[in-house]
Protein backbone atom coordinates (compact mmCIF):
# COMPACT_ATOMS: atom_id res chain seq x y z
CA UNK A 1 0.00 0.00 0.00
CA UNK A 2 1.32 3.46 -0.85
CA UNK A 3 -0.32 6.82 -0.84
CA UNK A 4 1.78 8.82 -3.68
CA UNK A 5 1.76 12.44 -3.97
CA UNK A 6 -0.33 11.59 -7.25
CA UNK A 7 -3.08 9.92 -4.80
CA UNK A 8 -2.92 12.84 -2.59
CA UNK A 9 -3.55 15.50 -5.15
CA UNK A 10 -6.27 13.17 -6.58
CA UNK A 11 -7.54 13.01 -3.77
CA UNK A 12 -7.62 16.80 -3.12
CA UNK A 13 -9.25 17.22 -6.35
CA UNK A 14 -11.82 14.76 -5.17
CA UNK A 15 -12.84 17.34 -2.15
CA UNK A 16 -12.71 19.95 -4.04
CA UNK A 17 -15.48 18.32 -6.29
CA UNK A 18 -17.47 17.36 -3.30
CA UNK A 19 -17.32 21.00 -2.12
CA UNK A 20 -18.64 22.07 -5.05
CA UNK A 21 -21.47 19.64 -5.22
CA UNK A 22 -22.49 21.46 -2.09
CA UNK A 23 -20.52 19.07 0.38
CA UNK A 24 -20.28 22.01 3.28
CA UNK A 25 -19.30 20.25 6.27
CA UNK A 26 -15.24 21.45 6.56
CA UNK A 27 -15.17 18.43 9.42
CA UNK A 28 -15.96 15.50 6.85
CA UNK A 29 -14.26 17.30 3.93
CA UNK A 30 -11.11 16.96 6.09
CA UNK A 31 -12.16 13.31 7.17
CA UNK A 32 -12.42 12.34 3.59
CA UNK A 33 -9.32 13.96 2.57
CA UNK A 34 -7.60 11.95 5.12
CA UNK A 35 -8.21 8.55 4.23
CA UNK A 36 -6.92 7.08 1.00
CA UNK A 37 -9.91 5.56 -1.04
CA UNK A 38 -7.55 3.35 -3.48
CA UNK A 39 -6.62 1.04 -0.51
CA UNK A 40 -10.11 0.03 -0.30
CA UNK A 41 -10.75 -0.97 -3.61
CA UNK A 42 -9.63 -3.76 -6.35
CA UNK A 43 -6.27 -2.56 -7.93
CA UNK A 44 -8.10 -2.61 -11.52
CA UNK A 45 -10.03 0.48 -9.72
CA UNK A 46 -7.03 2.20 -8.60
CA UNK A 47 -6.73 4.77 -11.39
CA UNK A 48 -9.84 5.85 -10.43
CA UNK A 49 -10.56 5.53 -7.02
CA UNK A 50 -10.88 9.33 -6.45
CA UNK A 51 -13.72 9.37 -9.31
CA UNK A 52 -17.15 10.07 -7.76
CA UNK A 53 -18.16 6.91 -8.56
CA UNK A 54 -19.35 3.56 -7.10
CA UNK A 55 -17.19 0.51 -7.98
CA UNK A 56 -17.76 -3.22 -7.57
CA UNK A 57 -15.96 -4.78 -4.28
CA UNK A 58 -17.00 -8.11 -4.80
CA UNK A 59 -19.84 -10.34 -3.56
CA UNK A 60 -22.33 -8.18 -5.77
CA UNK A 61 -21.39 -5.25 -3.23
CA UNK A 62 -20.32 -1.90 -4.02
CA UNK A 63 -18.35 0.61 -2.12
CA UNK A 64 -20.27 3.75 -1.97
CA UNK A 65 -19.57 6.86 -4.27
CA UNK A 66 -17.63 9.89 -2.16
CA UNK A 67 -21.09 12.32 -2.56
CA UNK A 68 -22.98 9.61 -1.36
CA UNK A 69 -20.21 9.07 1.47
CA UNK A 70 -19.75 12.68 2.27
CA UNK A 71 -24.00 13.46 2.14
CA UNK A 72 -24.61 10.92 4.79
CA UNK A 73 -21.78 11.39 7.03
CA UNK A 74 -22.45 14.86 7.31
CA UNK A 75 -26.01 14.38 8.12
CA UNK A 76 -24.89 12.19 11.07
CA UNK A 77 -22.80 15.23 12.24
CA UNK A 78 -20.31 12.63 13.84
CA UNK A 79 -18.45 14.31 17.02
CA UNK A 80 -15.15 13.23 18.46
CA UNK A 81 -15.61 10.54 20.94
CA UNK A 82 -19.31 9.78 19.40
CA UNK A 83 -20.41 5.95 19.54
CA UNK A 84 -21.37 5.33 16.17
CA UNK A 85 -22.82 1.78 14.70
CA UNK A 86 -22.38 1.45 10.88
CA UNK A 87 -24.38 -1.43 8.83
CA UNK A 88 -23.01 -2.37 6.07
CA UNK A 89 -19.07 -2.25 6.15
CA UNK A 90 -18.32 -3.00 2.41
CA UNK A 91 -15.49 -2.53 1.51
CA UNK A 92 -14.21 -0.62 4.96
CA UNK A 93 -13.89 3.11 3.78
CA UNK A 94 -16.71 4.42 5.61
CA UNK A 95 -15.52 3.32 8.79
CA UNK A 96 -12.59 4.58 8.41
CA UNK A 97 -13.85 8.17 7.56
CA UNK A 98 -16.63 7.69 10.64
CA UNK A 99 -12.76 7.15 12.64
CA UNK A 100 -10.86 9.81 10.92
CA UNK A 101 -13.63 12.10 12.20
CA UNK A 102 -13.00 10.43 15.68
CA UNK A 103 -15.83 8.39 15.89
CA UNK A 104 -15.11 4.89 18.47
CA UNK A 105 -16.99 2.73 15.53
CA UNK A 106 -18.98 -0.47 15.34
CA UNK A 107 -19.53 -1.62 11.57
CA UNK A 108 -21.69 -4.64 11.11
CA UNK A 109 -21.19 -6.85 7.93
CA UNK A 110 -23.51 -9.69 6.86
CA UNK A 111 -21.28 -11.47 4.15
CA UNK A 112 -18.16 -13.42 5.38
CA UNK A 113 -15.55 -12.73 3.18
CA UNK A 114 -16.18 -8.64 2.68
CA UNK A 115 -16.23 -8.89 6.85
CA UNK A 116 -12.81 -10.77 6.94
CA UNK A 117 -11.02 -8.68 3.43
CA UNK A 118 -11.99 -4.99 5.54
CA UNK A 119 -11.20 -6.57 9.14
CA UNK A 120 -7.54 -6.77 8.04
CA UNK A 121 -7.44 -3.54 5.76
CA UNK A 122 -8.61 -1.64 8.29
CA UNK A 123 -6.37 -3.74 11.36
CA UNK A 124 -3.25 -3.13 8.27
CA UNK A 125 -3.88 0.78 7.90
CA UNK A 126 -4.03 1.14 12.04
CA UNK A 127 -7.75 1.79 12.56
CA UNK A 128 -7.64 1.10 16.24
CA UNK A 129 -11.28 2.59 16.97
CA UNK A 130 -13.08 0.86 14.64
CA UNK A 131 -14.68 -2.87 15.33
CA UNK A 132 -15.89 -5.42 12.97
CA UNK A 133 -18.03 -7.67 13.25
CA UNK A 134 -19.40 -10.31 11.24
CA UNK A 135 -23.55 -10.01 11.62
CA UNK A 136 -27.03 -9.21 10.56
CA UNK A 137 -27.01 -5.30 10.97
CA UNK A 138 -31.19 -5.90 10.97
CA UNK A 139 -30.93 -6.60 14.50
CA UNK A 140 -28.48 -3.52 15.61
CA UNK A 141 -25.56 -4.21 17.81
CA UNK A 142 -27.42 -4.38 21.39
CA UNK A 143 -25.04 -5.20 23.88
CA UNK A 144 -23.38 -2.41 22.75
CA UNK A 145 -26.15 0.39 22.69
CA UNK A 146 -27.10 3.18 22.77
CA UNK A 147 -25.23 4.66 19.86
CA UNK A 148 -24.75 8.26 19.46
CA UNK A 149 -25.23 7.89 15.61
CA UNK A 150 -26.13 5.03 13.62
CA UNK A 151 -25.77 4.65 9.47
CA UNK A 152 -27.17 2.47 7.37
CA UNK A 153 -25.20 1.78 4.12
CA UNK A 154 -27.56 -0.09 2.24
CA UNK A 155 -31.32 0.04 0.79
CA UNK A 156 -33.72 -0.85 3.24
CA UNK A 157 -37.30 -0.99 2.94
CA UNK A 158 -38.74 -0.42 6.41
CA UNK A 159 -37.04 1.21 9.33
CA UNK A 160 -36.05 -1.72 11.84
CA UNK A 161 -37.62 -1.09 14.95
CA UNK A 162 -34.44 -2.30 16.70
CA UNK A 163 -31.97 0.67 15.31
CA UNK A 164 -34.17 3.24 16.41
CA UNK A 165 -34.47 2.07 20.05
CA UNK A 166 -30.64 1.14 19.38
CA UNK A 167 -30.24 4.81 19.57
CA UNK A 168 -29.11 7.22 22.49
CA UNK A 169 -32.27 9.82 23.06
CA UNK A 170 -30.36 12.87 20.90
CA UNK A 171 -29.14 10.27 18.75
CA UNK A 172 -29.04 10.16 14.94
CA UNK A 173 -30.05 7.30 12.56
CA UNK A 174 -29.27 7.76 8.77
CA UNK A 175 -30.67 5.38 6.43
CA UNK A 176 -31.87 5.16 3.04
CA UNK A 177 -35.54 3.41 2.60
CA UNK A 178 -37.23 2.66 -0.90
CA UNK A 179 -37.71 -0.18 -3.03
CA UNK A 180 -36.48 0.82 -6.44
CA UNK A 181 -35.37 4.20 -5.71
CA UNK A 182 -34.39 4.86 -1.57
CA UNK A 183 -34.80 8.21 0.13
CA UNK A 184 -32.74 9.39 2.96
CA UNK A 185 -34.12 9.86 5.99
CA UNK A 186 -32.81 11.01 9.17
CA UNK A 187 -34.24 9.86 11.84
CA UNK A 188 -33.83 12.09 14.88
CA UNK A 189 -34.52 10.85 18.74
CA UNK A 190 -35.90 13.43 20.75
CA UNK A 191 -37.18 11.41 24.08
CA UNK A 192 -37.59 7.96 25.03
CA UNK A 193 -40.68 7.47 22.99
CA UNK A 194 -40.22 10.72 20.44
CA UNK A 195 -38.58 10.92 17.06
CA UNK A 196 -38.68 13.01 14.83
CA UNK A 197 -38.49 12.13 11.02
CA UNK A 198 -36.74 14.18 8.25
CA UNK A 199 -37.20 12.82 3.87
CA UNK A 200 -34.25 13.68 2.33
CA UNK A 201 -32.92 13.33 -1.20
CA UNK A 202 -32.95 9.96 -3.37
CA UNK A 203 -30.03 7.47 -3.88
CA UNK A 204 -29.81 4.13 -4.99
CA UNK A 205 -27.85 1.27 -2.82
CA UNK A 206 -27.85 -2.76 -3.05
CA UNK A 207 -30.11 -4.41 -0.94
CA UNK A 208 -30.40 -4.51 2.99
CA UNK A 209 -30.82 -8.05 3.44
CA UNK A 210 -32.31 -10.35 6.63
CA UNK A 211 -29.61 -12.92 7.69
CA UNK A 212 -25.92 -13.75 7.15
CA UNK A 213 -23.89 -15.17 4.23
CA UNK A 214 -21.24 -17.69 5.17
CA UNK A 215 -17.71 -18.03 2.37
N1 LIG B 1 -20.19 1.29 3.68
C1 LIG B 1 -19.68 0.50 2.58
C2 LIG B 1 -20.71 0.37 1.47
C3 LIG B 1 -21.04 -1.05 1.32
S1 LIG B 1 -22.39 -1.52 0.31
C4 LIG B 1 -18.34 1.00 2.08
O1 LIG B 1 -17.88 2.04 2.55
O2 LIG B 1 -17.72 0.33 1.25
C5 LIG B 1 -23.50 -2.16 1.53
C6 LIG B 1 -23.02 -3.32 2.36
O3 LIG B 1 -24.07 -3.64 3.26
C7 LIG B 1 -22.73 -4.61 1.58
O4 LIG B 1 -21.42 -5.03 1.84
C8 LIG B 1 -23.77 -5.60 2.11
O5 LIG B 1 -23.29 -6.93 2.19
C9 LIG B 1 -24.05 -5.03 3.49
N2 LIG B 1 -25.33 -5.41 4.09
C10 LIG B 1 -26.55 -5.52 3.51
N3 LIG B 1 -27.48 -5.91 4.42
C11 LIG B 1 -26.84 -6.03 5.62
C12 LIG B 1 -27.23 -6.43 6.94
N4 LIG B 1 -28.49 -6.78 7.24
N5 LIG B 1 -26.30 -6.43 7.91
C13 LIG B 1 -25.00 -6.11 7.66
N6 LIG B 1 -24.56 -5.74 6.43
C14 LIG B 1 -25.47 -5.70 5.42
Amino acid sequence: MKDTYRHKGLRRRMVDALRQRGIADEAVLAAMGAVPRHYFLDKAFEEHAYDDKPFPIGNQQTISQPFTVAYQTSLLDVHARDRVLEIGTGSGYQAAVLAALGAKVYTLERQEALFQQAKSLLDEMGFSGIRCLFRDGTKGLPEFAPFDKILVTAGALVVPEALKEQLAVGGVLVIPVGEEVQYMYKITRLSQTEYKEDILDAFRFVPFLEGVQRK
